[in-house]
């Protein structure tokens, strides 16, 4: 029987993506096999009280891949479907994305199995306090830094940065990242995720020779990070925004959407579904939909061996973790699709991760320009390390990325030695 998509184990992966860069690069023995293997990792049990009186044992997750480079940083998520294999390659690309934007920091992932969208409020925040309670001790401003992921927000680091200075004793604002501004939070991380996005694609798009103004773009997960990028593809590059869809389905419009009212509409439906004057669409029809410009921003494994070769957009652009599995990798490069990869086309979240972690230990705070302006510095300034070494190479945007941000572990592993 034929491997489900959904069965791809994302942790193999990670570990074969970096067998083909360790090969390009001559990386083997105890190097190679470090950077195929996390550092840390902690799995908790623990019971929450639910609104009925009963109370349920969730499992959660802390990995810490690597930190040669710095303290590891990377978000939590809560999805029914976390695994620790899942966390791992999350763990394990947050190491890579932050080489790759060269910030200070290695990499790490937390996830807890559990429903939200079925959960209250009272329930989230009871979840929240108690897993960040069960890892505070690998955890801290020095140590590791979480931030938001899927289905969780600033709210949700509100309590997790609550609960650990609860435990100091007094403020430890640099616990956590993507917090409200009103704690410590920086101008413009809401939107960084999507914004370093659609700063790169725009760069791509010079290279590759694809007019953003008027070009199409199709966006798979009307989420935070794909409705940000959408918005600012639109109101500041004047690209046409063609389809989007969310985990309930998808639609579709010729001449295009204001992403804006389809954000209205969301917010008061639940879903994209049903927009006025569109027509509906699966999920999966996004991927396939005639666009210039894809933007996967969903979860893992969207775009495999069986559906790559019916993408007709010439630039990808992974809002997403891991959209896209390696065998299509090799299809969309043999078709000349431009791939950005996740640990460079959303790394945009972690920058301004990183900014606001040097505000709050500095506890001086930037006005939202100068975030927008260095966060546009790097993600330029990351696109052309990236292409770069894919022109010189002659390789895809994400073996160059891998290459760029394992050289610059490796050489910080190096140069530390082997204690004691
Ligand atoms: N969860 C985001 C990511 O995958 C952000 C991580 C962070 O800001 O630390 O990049």
């Amino acid at each position: 029987m034929p491997k489900s998509e959904s069965s791809i184990n994302p942790f193999e992966t990670a570990k074969r993506q970096v067998d083909i860069v360790a090969d390009m690069l001559g990386i083997n023995g105890g190097v190679r096999e470090i950077l195929k293997h996390p550092k840390r990792e902690l799995t908790v049990n623990f019971p929450v009280r639910l609104d009925d009186g009963s109370s349920r044992v969730f499992t959660g997750h802390r990995v810490q891949y690597n930190m040669a480079r710095g303290p590891c940083k990377g978000g939590i998520r809560y999805h029914p479907q976390v695994t620790l294999d899942e966390v791992r390659a999350l763990a394990a690309w947050m190491t890579w994305k932050c080489a790759t934007v060269n910030i200070p920091y290695g990499g790490a992932k937390g996830g807890v199995i559990c429903d939200p969208k079925h959960m209250s409020t009272g329930e989230l925040e009871r979840l929240t306090r108690r897993f960040a309670s069960e890892i505070s001790s690998i955890i801290g401003p020095e140590i590791d830094i979480p931030a938001p992921d899927v289905y969780t927000d600033s709210q949700t680091m509100a309590w997790i940065m609550d609960t650990y200075s609860m435990q100091k004793g007094y403020s430890v604002p640099g616990v956590v990242t993507g917090k409200p501004i009103s704690l410590g939070g920086s101008e413009g991380r809401g939107e960084a995720t999507g914004r370093g996005c659609a700063y790169v694609v725009r760069e791509a798009a010079k290279d590759v020779g694809v007019r953003v103004k008027g070009g199409t773009v199709a966006v798979q997960g009307f989420g935070n990070a794909g409705s940000v990028a959408a918005n600012i593809l639109y109101d500041e590059q004047g690209a046409k925004i063609v389809a989007v869809s969310d985990s309930k389905g998808g639609i579709y419009k010729a001449d295009g959407f204001n992403p804006h009212a389809v954000e209205e509409h969301k917010k008061k439906t639940g879903s994209v579904v049903g927009f006025p004057g569109a027509k509906a669409i699966s999920n999966e029809d996004v991927l396939e939909t005639k666009a210039d410009i894809l933007i996967p921003a969903a979860l893992e494994n969207q775009i495999t061996a069986k559906n790559a070769d019916r993408i007709s957009a010439k630039i990808i652009g992974e809002a997403a973790n891991g959209p896209t599995v390696p065998e299509a990798d090799e299809i969309l490069f043999q078709k000349k699709v431009v791939v950005l990869p996740d640990i460079l086309a959303n790394a945009g979240g972690v920058t301004v991760s990183y900014f606001e972690w040097a505000q709050d230990i500095q506890g001086y705070y930037w006005p939202l320009a100068e975030v927008n302006q260095r966060l546009e510095q790097v993600m330029v300034r990351s696109y052309g390390d990236v292409h770069k070494v894919a022109t010189e190479r002659k390789v895809h945007h994400r073996t160059a990325a891998y290459v760029v941000a394992i050289q610059r572990v490796v050489d910080a592993m190096r140069i530390r030695g082997i204690y004691p």
